[in-house]
């Protein structure tokens, strides 16, 4: 979301991260699921019990056909009987399909709501950030938290304690049932091979939590690479680079795609170990049961028995390994995520006042150095500006112009000095209140794939399209867009007809003129239109301001002419101030700017 629209009346999107719920709160991957599980006990409940339901059929099942086949050998069974008990089997194999897909859609539909949570939460983060954040992070990398990163931490919630607790379940009816049901000295040694399964497993799994990390990393890089390239294609395009884009691109996805052949790779090392572990267990089976069987000590069917519990285990181990690999995936990717979620906000939302009521803004001493300079943006900058007025603001590129914005719209606290609205500070101020209080039209405003008319507006839904029409002609713009295919239902945006520089700021002046807040920022928002229209819009704009309070950042002085006040900047300083007739008659950098450009149109006009 641009800056421009955290200022229009964005404070739908201003919920408090205290009104989402709990789980997010968590540190670890481990509290995260504990609370999520908590908060979801009855789903959870629910698919345990179903899960309890399939293990204790898994573990009858195989017994049942021992008695049948001690039955069949012994010759103790008819036809009825035997009818009986098949059936009662199918039966078991029907109420195990039922249950399977009952505790599926009990534990995912759970699952599925913390991949929710957690991407509204990353998505209301990510809004109430300021601009310091997002020049720390790379869009690539946030991308991959809200898709890839996300998705692994859903696998962990769903999959992971799904086949745990199975698998766990399982694992401990089936020993049991083979060391008290079967006979405890056979299932003591066909299970011996098990601990070095075990100790495979560990090994496996830390090169697939390495390998996993390391996948996710290298994706986050190719998604900043692609991010990069189509939101400069133009530039790419221009400079004849798409050959070195291409190089560069197909670097990254082999890179990404080795990395994730390597975890892939690891995680297929489980299933020998399986195997192996399987056939060793099996050939002791076969022997000791066979040696068993000889002395009398063990019948056929109980040899059936035990070889099908050692089959029950296949799904176990496999779901130890499954298990382990997603947790491991779930925490290199928790490991990335956590800290984007709990990354503190730039600027705190700790404001308790939700209006700014009407009143002059004043700034005393102002200064503010960004957090990655030495040098300050602003310096002791101090001006009064009183409800309804105009003030100008000028100066040099580099002048610290935009800064004042910044810190009016609170991206940024000042690092000294005071800056007041209506008596009190703005950080007492909620930042929906603010927002309301204020729009701003920066210098290249963006525009959502929507119609124009949509696009106007943005800050104010319920506007009729009479509204629209009159702010349209307000910011000059009306005859542009009567001009288009399909007038105000034009699509524009990504997706649409795009507009051109010019277009695009006077749709963003309509749309901030929407709004109706009672402070309106032009941030150099006429830069791309001619002097004739910045004119009309201005001269508009007088008319229409009725109390607004109007602060213009500009170049081009004549703009500011009807300004009740003008700061000139020059290196974060206030330099010269006052009225456009005060500031000719001091004779300093805005006069020899105002000569300058008067020649420079009247030659124009020549
Ligand atoms: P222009 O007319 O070119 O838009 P400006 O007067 O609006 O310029 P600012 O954008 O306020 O100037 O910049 C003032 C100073 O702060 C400049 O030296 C600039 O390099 C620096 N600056 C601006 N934005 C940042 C930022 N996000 N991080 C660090 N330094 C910054």
């Amino acid at each position: 979301m641009s800056a421009q629209d955290h200022a229009i009346g964005a404070s739908s999107s201003s919920s408090s991260p205290a009104q989402l719920p709990d789980p997010i709160v968590a540190k670890g991957l481990s509290s995260l699921l504990g609370a999520f599980v908590r908060e979801h006990w009855r789903a959870y409940l629910i698919a345990g019990l179903m899960l309890t339901g399939v293990a204790i059929l898994t573990v009858w099942l195989p017994r049942q056909i021992g008695h049948v086949v001690d039955a069949l050998v012994g010759r103790q069974i008819g036809m009825a009987a035997l009818l009986h008990e098949l059936s009662l089997m199918v039966a078991a194999g029907i109420a195990i399909y039922f249950l399977r897909v009952g505790w599926r859609l009990y534990l995912f539909s759970a699952a599925y709501q913390l991949g929710q949570t957690l991407r509204t939460r990353l998505y209301t983060r990510l809004t109430l950030q300021g601009p310091r954040f997002f020049q720390q992070r790379r869009t690539g990398d946030l991308m991959a938290n809200a898709t890839n990163d996300i998705d692994a931490v859903e696998m962990t919630a769903g999959e992971a304690m799904l086949a745990g607790f199975d698998g766990t379940l399982t694992l401990v009816l089936v020993i049991a049932m083979m060391t008290l049901g079967v006979d405890w000295r056979l299932a003591l040694i066909a299970l011996l091979p098990f601990p070095l399964m075990a100790l495979a497993f560990w090994h496996i799994s830390r090169h697939v939590h390495e390998a996993w990390a390391q996948s996710l990393d290298r994706f986050s890089k190719l998604n900043e690479h692609v991010q990069e390239t189509f939101a400069g294609v133009r530039t790419v395009r221009a400079l004849g680079l798409e050959a070195r884009s291409e190089r560069h691109f197909s670097e990254l996805a082999g890179k990404a795609a080795d990395t994730s052949f390597d975890a892939q790779r690891w995680e297929a090392a489980y299933e020998p170990a399986v195997g192996f572990t399987l056939a060793a267990a099996t050939a002791i089976t076969l022997g000791y049961g066979g040696y068993l069987i000889w002395h009398e000590q063990l019948t056929v069917g109980q040899l059936t028995t035990f070889s099908l519990y050692l089959g029950n285990l296949i799904w176990p181990m496999f779901a130890a390994g499954w298990v382990l690999s997603l947790i491991e995936r779930g925490k290199a990717a928790w490991a990335r995520l956590g800290p984007v979620l709990h990354e503190p906000l730039t600027v705190e939302d700790t404001g308790t006042v939700a209006r700014v009521p009407a009143g002059e803004i004043t700034a005393a001493a102002l200064s503010f150095t960004y957090p990655t300079q030495h040098r300050p943006a602003l310096e002791q900058v101090s001006f009064t500006l009183q409800p309804g007025a105009m003030l100008g603001v000028v100066g040099p590129t580099g002048a610290g112009k935009t800064t004042l914005v910044r810190l009016l719209l609170r991206q940024y606290a000042p690092s000294h000095g005071s800056l007041r609205w209506s008596g009190l500070p703005l950080s007492d101020y909620s930042l929906a209140a603010l927002r309301d209080a204020i729009s701003w039209v920066s210098q290249e405003p963006f525009l959502f794939t929507a119609s124009v008319a949509d696009n106007i507006r943005l800050g104010k839904p319920e506007a009729t399209r009479a509204d629209v029409e009159r702010v349209a002609r307000l910011a000059a713009v009306h005859e542009d867009i009567m001009r288009l295919p399909r007038g105000y239902d034009t699509p524009v945006g990504e997706r649409g007809v795009t507009l051109s520089g010019g277009q695009n700021q006077r749709v963003a002046i309509a749309r901030a003129l929407l709004a109706d807040a009672p402070l309106l920022i032009l941030d150099d928002a006429l830069s791309a239109v001619d002097t004739g229209t910045e004119a009309a819009i201005l001269s508009h704009m007088k008319q229409a301001r009725a109390g607004r309070t109007l602060i213009v950042i500009g170049h081009r002085l004549s703009a500011l002419v009807d300004a009740d006040h003008t700061l000139v900047l020059r290196e974060g300083h206030v330099v010269e101030q006052g009225n456009h007739a005060a500031l000719l008659a001091h004779d300093g950098w805005y006069a020899r700017q105002w000569r300058y450009q008067q020649l420079q149109a009247s030659l124009d006009q020549d």
